[in-house]
């Protein structure tokens, strides 16, 4: 397993933003994974890197990638993943399978890991649609344990392992066959609606920013309330789509937290709603951070 001292995250993420992590661990295998697990301190587990904001200030503590934990096989109308299989590889192979339910899956560059966490979706699918079971290392008892559905507390862009210590090392998911072609075109189709509406990652984002309110699009509300002409520093919210952030070259976290506040802002005041944060912020805040993420977690 390699491992690292003072390893710099900022190039792994798709906002290009971040500071160094004290150290930093690629397990391999599952076992591996579990055995460090048991071994150090407090762990941070970061996958894709896609839907966090890194503090530029670093993280001081251990960090555990999961990015080398990659495989996946598909048995019958099953696939079983380990957490840092890629999304959009893993839907690929499905679809050449003739496996539908993760067509939404090919837009976005997450680890099945971080998919199950975020409970990710798109297009009128997401992840508790397909899920069959996870094995989940238990930070409290220390053991692994096998989560079903029941267990994993679903909901819009949320699950238990976002509420308690539970990392995923590996997921199966049930799938309806379906014909190639027909997967393939709403593959396609996705892809295509994407195109316009958000950026792609040769404009480093993080996806939404913010997560939609009760029946209401956080993107319109943004939109009505004028934050696309925001910026601070070298980021700003994105032309075609008010809840996305762009990076555009040079960025710290402190510049998207000021800018995600002023966003926050426009929307309280239009609307009286306080938006919540989708992306999840790691690693050490400065004063400034602090203040402006203390809001956002309050509400
Ligand atoms: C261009 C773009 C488009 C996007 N479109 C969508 C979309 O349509 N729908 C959508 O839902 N999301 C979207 N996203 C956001 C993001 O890709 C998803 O939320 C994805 O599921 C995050 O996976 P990740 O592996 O990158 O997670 P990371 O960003 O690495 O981590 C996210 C969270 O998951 C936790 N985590 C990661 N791995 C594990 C693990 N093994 N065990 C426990 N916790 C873990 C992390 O600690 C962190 O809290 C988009 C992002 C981008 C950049």
């Amino acid at each position: 397993m390699q491992e690292y001292e003072n390893f710099e995250l900022k190039n792994y993420t798709s906002f290009k933003i971040g500071g160094n992590a004290r150290k930093v661990y690629f397990p391999e295998t599952v076992e591996e994974f579990s055995n460090l697990l048991q071994s150090i301190d407090a762990p941070i587990i970061l996958g894709g890197m896609s839907n966090v904001l890194i503090s530029s200030e670093g993280i001081n503590g251990n960090v555990i990638i999961s990015k080398k934990l990659n495989k996946f096989e598909i048995s019958g109308k099953t696939i079983k993943a380990q957490a840092g299989a890629m999304g959009p590889l893993v839907a690929k192979s499905a679809a050449q399978a003739g496996l539908s339910g993760m067509e939404f899956m090919c837009g976005f560059p997450g680890s099945i890991g971080g998919i199950v966490c975020m409970n990710a979706g798109a297009h009128g699918q997401c992840i508790s649609d397909i899920f069959s079971y996870a094995k989940v290392f238990d930070l409290n008892s220390m053991q692994i344990k096998t989560l079903y559905p029941n267990d994993m507390g679903f909901g819009y862009r949320t699950s238990t392992i976002q509420q308690e210590p539970l990392i995923v090392l590996e997921v199966e998911f049930n799938l309806t066959p379906k014909d190639k072609n027909e997967i393939l075109s709403k593959m396609e189709a996705n892809q295509e609606f994407r195109k316009n509406k958000q950026p792609n990652l040769s404009k480093p984002n993080c996806g939404s920013v913010f997560k939609n309110p009760k029946d209401n699009s956080a993107g319109r509300l943004l939109e009505l309330a004028g934050a696309k002409e925001l910026c601070v520093g070298n980021v700003q919210v994105f032309e075609n789509h008010a809840n996305f952030i762009i990076n555009n070259g040079g960025a710290r976290s402190e510049d998207v937290s000021l800018l995600m506040k002023k966003m926050y802002n426009k929307v309280k005041e239009k609307f009286g709603i306080k938006l919540i944060p989708e992306i999840k912020f790691i690693g050490e805040m400065n004063e400034v951070e602090k203040e402006i993420w203390k809001e956002f977690l309050n509400n």
